[in-house]
Parts: C-alpha cells; structure tokens; sequence
C-alpha cells in the first residue's frame, strides 16, 4: 500500500504527541482533535483498513487498545468516551492508514456528535445475511 504520514509518524520523520508504544503499536494526540485528549491508535503494520489487517497486527491493537483507554480517561477526567475507526472515504476515513480514534465525551458536549438514523431490521432479510456473513467467514 501507498505511504501515508502515519508511516513517517511510526518512523519519527514527523513529530507528534506519543502516548503510547509497544512493538506493534503507536498511539498519538490527533493534531485536530475533537475533544481534549482525543487519541488515535494505530497498528504499526501500514494496511488501509480494518479487513486487511493481518490477525497479529490486529491482536496487538486490540491488546493495547482497553489499557490507552483508561490512561486517556483517567487524564482527562472524562467519564464517557466513543471509539472511531473510519474504512474508506465514503466513510470519513482521510489517512489510509488504520486508526482508531478514542475521543473523549465531556458534560459540556465536547465530543463526537453522531447522527444515527436507525432503520428495523427485516427477520427473513435478517436470516439471509446473516446467513451469507457466516458464509463468508467459512
Ligand atoms: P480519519 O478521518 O482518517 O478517520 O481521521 C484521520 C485523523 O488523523 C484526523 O482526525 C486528523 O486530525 C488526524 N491527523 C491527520 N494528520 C495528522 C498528523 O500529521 N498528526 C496527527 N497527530 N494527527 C493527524
């Protein structure tokens, strides 16, 4: 895949705020964030998305990922906090490169604002997918 700037970040080509690093993963301040404190995670294999990760990469992020929640909490105070990991451009995501961003929520608002729109799910169209999911999972 095509170098993106997390690439130089991982390297030390490009400064940032790290919170956080271990063999397989680097956590960083977001240089725009949404709220105090927001934080991105990333696996240090560089894949675009979620579905390209190899299982190791994706057990060290996922390995990581609860303790630089907590340390995040616990310096800011914050209490609530949303989990965002964006896969493709149609879904926001703008650094190809895999992220998951911990954004703290405050009292005051300061956060993610989400637009959820939910729709009711179909039981026979339920089966079906499902169904094919599993399949594709085989
Ligand atoms: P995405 O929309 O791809 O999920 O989010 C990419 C995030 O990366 C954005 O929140 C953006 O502010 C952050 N970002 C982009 N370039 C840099 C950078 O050079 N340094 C840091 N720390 N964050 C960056």
């Amino acid at each position: 895949m095509s170098e993106t700037i997390f690439s130089k970040i991982i390297r030390g080509e490009i400064p940032c705020h790290k919170v956080y690093e271990d063999e397989q993963v680097l956590a960083f301040l977001d240089i725009f964030p949404l709220s105090r404190g927001h934080t991105l995670v990333i696996p240090k294999e560089a894949k675009a998305t979620m579905a390209e990760l190899s299982d190791g990469a994706a057990a060290g992020l996922g390995r990581a990922l609860p303790r630089i929640c907590r340390a995040v909490m616990s310096a800011t105070g914050a209490s609530a906090y949303n989990l965002l990991q964006n896969n493709g451009s149609a879904a926001h995501q703008a650094v190809m490169h895999v992220h998951v961003h911990i954004i703290p929520k405050y009292e005051s608002g300061e956060g993610l604002g989400l637009v959820w729109k939910p729709g009711k799910l179909d039981a026979s169209e339920g089966s079906l997918l499902a169904g094919k999911v599993a399949a594709a999972l085989r």
